[in-house]
């Protein structure tokens, strides 16, 4: 159980932080204030603006053995909360929707028991990732040379699960999270007068053959290994002037798969159709990529831990059959440690992750720290 007192204070501060937000990249107020909290948890050290804005706080035994690390993320969304209640949003137009102030606390309690109860061997590595959401952050945390110093054994993160049962603990093997990316692709034509649009180049028809091609590469069954799914996010072409035949056009496009294997396949197969169109409407295309997801690959033997913790604390554990479509930058370190990412349900009745209505739910703090220390105890044990 976690004390009352210790309760209280996780969850005013959780609020604090809901009512200050900050975006993926810019957590400088966010990162100061954990910073200050995790102070007067004593850990063995506190390695501050690593990948940015983010921190690692080290619980370290002094003695030999294995090393765990658990993630949390402090950005919050470019989204305008839509609720009343006393620690709304001060920050117009950004607002915590992805209940990442939850988890941040969720640490900051984790924290606060090994303050008390230092591990007996091994280390203990706290991690608050900056800018989860656009995928930068895990990248440049991993990128950072100080990252070198905390290499960890294992690395575990969760996510809160609106429309899963309160504190229900989701498990799955293998992918847990969709493998994502988003492609820009610039068609590069020619304008003509609108009347003589054959002395132009208008991208149109090269526009609709993507379209319609990489429609093809779909396959949007989750049940299926092979799951791939194409969605189309913007077009953009010529301009306003109804005498001028567009010379230019662009197509944005995210792209999921369950795993890297079959994301290499589906990328060089949408490539293969970009180029098809290119060369049939004689227009020069150029494609970038951005915001990488890696999927969440999660390891047998963390999926094990992270069942035997929760069935020794009596919580309710449910596996899920397929993994979830989204994508979560914790995929970056799952590709690269043994790890797993779980869910905990946030209430069949909460808003959607993302939506302006959202909150995190403080009834699952406690239950998210006692399986973090449970995992913790089960390894360093
Ligand atoms: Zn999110
Ligand atoms: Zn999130």
């Amino acid at each position: 159980m976690i004390d009352k007192d210790l309760m209280t204070e996780l969850i005013a501060f959780r609020k604090m932080l809901h009512a200050n937000p900050e975006v993926s990249g810019k957590e400088f107020n966010t990162a100061k204030s954990v910073a200050k909290f995790l102070k007067t948890c004593t850990p063995t050290k506190i390695i501050e603006n690593i990948g940015g804005t983010g921190i690692v706080a080290i619980f370290d035994s002094g003695k030999s053995g294995k090393s765990v690390m658990f993630r949390a993320e402090l950005d919050a969304l470019p989204i305008q909360e839509i609720n009343t209640f006393e620690h709304a949003s001060t920050n117009i137009g950004v607002s915590h929707k992805c209940g990442h102030d939850g988890h941040t606390t969720v640490l900051l309690g984790l924290a606060r028991i090994l303050s008390e109860q230092k591990p007996k061997t091994g280390k203990i590595f706290l991690l608050f990732q900056p800018a989860e959401e656009d995928g930068e952050g895990s990248k440049a945390v991993f990128a950072d040379p100080k990252f070198e110093d905390v290499k960890p054994d294992y690395i575990f993160a969760f996510h809160n699960l609106p429309a899963y049962p309160l504190n229900q603990i989701v498990v799955k093997n293998n992918s847990f999270t969709a493998a994502v990316k988003s492609i820009i692709i610039k068609i590069n034509g020619k304008t003509a007068h609108a009347a003589e649009p054959e002395n132009g180049l208008n991208p149109a028809l090269a526009i609709a053959e993507i379209l319609q091609e990489s429609a093809k590469l779909s396959n949007n069954d989750p049940n299926r290994e092979d799951f791939t799914l194409i969605t189309p996010i913007h077009i953009e072409m010529g301009e306003i002037a109804y005498g001028i035949s567009a010379g230019y056009g662009e197509i944005r496009l995210t792209i999921r798969t369950w795993n890297e294997k079959t994301m290499e396949k589906l990328t060089a197969d949408l490539i293969k159709c970009i180029e098809k169109a290119s060369k049939k409407h004689q227009m020069p295309i150029t494609c970038s990529w951005t915001q990488e997801f890696y999927a969440n690959q999660n390891d047998d033997e963390a999926v094990a831990l992270v069942k035997e913790a929760a069935k020794s604390l009596s919580f309710n554990l449910f596996e899920r059959k397929f993994p979830f479509k989204w994508g979560e930058d914790f995929g970056l370190f799952t590709q690269n440690y043994k790890g797993a990412m779980f869910g905990i349900g946030a209430g069949e009745k909460s808003p959607a992750l993302h939506n302006p209505d959202y909150d995190f739910p403080d009834k699952i703090l406690p239950n998210a720290i006692q399986l973090f220390h449970q995992i913790s105890l089960r390894i360093l044990s």
